[in-house]
């Protein structure tokens, strides 16, 4: 019965608003794996754009794609990254108003390569000079370089970011880049001393072993072969297939040169890279009396020289080495791999927390308080508010990190267990916080003594409590804060990134798997309180200035009052009464189709 299917039952809605059945999960599973099947990665729910990880090239994004979409209304072609991208962009030019983009998802859902497609739509297609393509070449060449030491293959994707990015783009009045910063956070350090099976080293470690120049190589005194060295091959599995490290340090080479790290630079930063090499294979032994002895004269004697240091080496440069360089000479070494391990998982979970807090302010709460202000009568929309997590986290004097900074300040007295008791006492009843002692019957099973449990708003996580903490969870905590201020100054837009199947592999959607996700995503929320809603408003004012020109009895000066004159104008236009509603000080327009037609009317007139 193929040929009978009309193209909407084949391909899906292209936008969740339209979706007759829109509260139900069902009804939107059913759209996404759809459009999966044919291919159709993109849905809009409003602006709002998701996308489904494809893990095959579909060859949609050529230079042909990008003339495409450039310039071009929103609604009017199939949703894209490049229609959400080229959207911002013109909103910003028009409005000289500030944007930023979000995109979040699950370890392998497609975030890197959706911001890599922005990045590439935006350096093809704003205008430049030959000052500027600097810039831009700036901008496109620092991502292989920040994913070689910043990337590993882990369990669930060749190409990991194990870490987070914050990249800023700043545009000039005619639409040009004019600069840009790139800011990288919580680097996962304690993947360069240690990998879990399956996982890899950062590539760069790779790259350098495998096709560093054989002069190079000397010099460093490294050799070439992976196998050799401690810290590549935890994981064992130094070579993947989907990576090749050879071609990659070309790349990588290249463009060190062109974002300007100067030969001494590059020279440098190889040498500590081989450092860490030479380090990982150094041994130590302990003596008669208990003390730690030193059993690799070799690698010590390689490591003052690529250092250029005598061997009592002093490391003064704060790149990832620091974590390692303590390590050896405590003797509770593996007690401090939990800490960092508890620490770095504990920090990543917060920061998703806080971001899905800021996404939750700006457009559910805000989008409803907004309805409320302007008298527009609605039917609020229920939705989870991460909020009480988060306070769980951060509250002065009564959250987690305020509890661990009042233990750091107690040396000698304090311990785990006591901050754990603390944590007990302070966060006893809390839904949000469980331990051993607290759990029932039944979940008491799955904690040991010395853990936590915090119920995120993506699922449940235990933390362990073993190993001293230390106070830098104030110090990234006000880097949040910091990170949500500016952001809270500018205009979201959301890409939303799912993982189809945990295998890597196209053509397979899990329901199970991708449900699970739409759920903590929260868009099932965020398309209703989008249906209940109105895609577009602008203030009375603003709206008349635009189009007054449409309309005789406003053009050219209106003297009434702006909402009367708004009144006046769409009266003219012939809107339906459940197409827009009048607000205390803004006109909300239900679909951005209804304003397309004035926008072309506009056009023609
Ligand atoms: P992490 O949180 O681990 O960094 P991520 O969300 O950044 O994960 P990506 O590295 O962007 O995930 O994507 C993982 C892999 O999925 C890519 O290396 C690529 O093979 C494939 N992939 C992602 N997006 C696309 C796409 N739009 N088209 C084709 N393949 C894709
Ligand atoms: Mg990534």
């Amino acid at each position: 019965m193929e040929g009978s299917l009309t193209a909407r039952d084949r391909v899906g809605i292209q936008d969740f608003v339209l979706l007759d059945a829109y509260t139900s999960e069902t009804a939107f599973m059913d759209n996404l794996r759809k459009r999966f099947n044919e291919n159709l990665i993109y849905t809009y729910i409003g602006t709002l754009l998701v996308s489904v990880n494809p893990y095959k090239e579909l060859g949609i994004y050529t230079k042909k794609q990008m003339d495409i979409y450039m310039g071009v209304n929103f609604f009017e072609l199939p949703p894209h990254i490049f229609a959400l991208a080229d959207n911002v962009y013109r909103t910003m030019i028009s409005e000289t108003s500030n944007h930023f983009i979000l995109i979040s998802g699950e370890s392998g859902a497609g975030k890197t390569e959706a911001s890599k497609k922005v990045l590439q739509f935006y350096a093809v297609c704003c205008p430049s000079t030959r000052l500027l393509d600097n810039v831009r070449d700036r901008l496109l060449l620092s991502n292989p370089v920040l994913e070689a030491f910043g990337n590993a293959k882990t369990l669930k994707n060749d190409n990991s970011s194990r870490f987070g990015k914050y990249m800023d783009i700043q545009f000039d009045h005619q639409g040009a880049a004019v600069g840009g910063h790139v800011l990288s956070y919580l680097l996962e350090k304690s993947r360069v001393v240690h990998q879990n099976h399956g996982e890899r080293n950062f590539h760069i470690f790779y790259q350098l072993v495998e096709g560093g120049e054989d002069e190079l190589l000397r010099w460093l005194g490294l050799e070439r072969n992976c196998q050799n060295y401690r810290f590549l091959i935890q994981g064992e599995c130094a070579k993947v297939s989907s990576i090749n490290d050879k071609s990659d340090w070309k790349t990588v080479q290249k463009a060190l040169i062109i974002i300007e790290f100067s030969e001494k630079d590059i020279e440098d930063l190889f040498a500590i890279l081989a450092s860490v090499l030479h380090l990982g294979n150094v041994h130590f032994g302990a003596s008669a009396l208990g003390y730690a002895t030193l059993n690799s004269s070799a690698e010590v004697h390689w490591l003052s020289k690529v250092l250029s240091t005598d061997t009592s080496i002093k490391f003064s440069n704060n790149y990832a080495l620091e974590v390692y360089i303590v390590m050896p000479v405590l003797p509770s070494y593996f007690v401090l791999f939990n800490f960092f391990f508890f620490f770095e998982q504990f920090c990543i979970n917060f920061c998703n927390e806080k971001l899905q807090q800021l996404f939750i302010q700006l457009t559910l709460k805000s989008e409803q308080e907004e309805y409320e202000m302007e008298g527009i009568e609605w039917e609020p929309v229920p939705y989870f508010n991460n909020k009480i997590i988060c306070d769980l986290v951060e509250e002065k004097h009564r959250g987690i990190i305020s509890i661990l900074d009042e233990e750091c300040l107690r040396p000698g007295e304090a311990t785990d267990f006591t901050f754990l008791e603390k944590l007990e006492e302070k966060m006893c009843g809390h839904p949000h916080f469980v331990t051993h002692k607290l759990a029932d019957q039944k979940t008491r099973k799955t904690l040991e003594r010395g853990e936590f449990r915090l119920l995120h708003y993506a699922g449940e996580v235990t933390y362990s409590v073993a190993g001293k903490l230390f106070n830098v969870a104030t110090q990234f905590k006000s880097s949040l804060a910091g990170l949500t201020e500016i952001l809270m100054t500018k205009e979201p837009w959301y890409v939303r990134c799912l993982k189809p199947n945990h295998c890597k592999q196209p053509d397979r959607f899990d329901d199970v798997m991708v449900r699970h996700q739409v759920k903590y995503l929260g868009l099932m929320e965020h398309l209703r309180v989008r249906r209940a809603g109105f895609a577009y408003r602008r203030r009375y004012e603003v709206f008349l200035k635009r189009y007054k020109a449409l309309c005789p009895d406003t053009w050219p000066h209106w003297k009434g009052t702006p909402a009367e004159g708004v009144q006046r104008l769409i009266k003219h236009l012939g809107y339906k009464p459940d197409e827009y509603k009048m607000g205390r000080t803004k006109i909300f327009i239900r679909h951005p189709r209804t304003l397309f037609a004035i926008e072309d009317a506009f056009e023609i007139c």
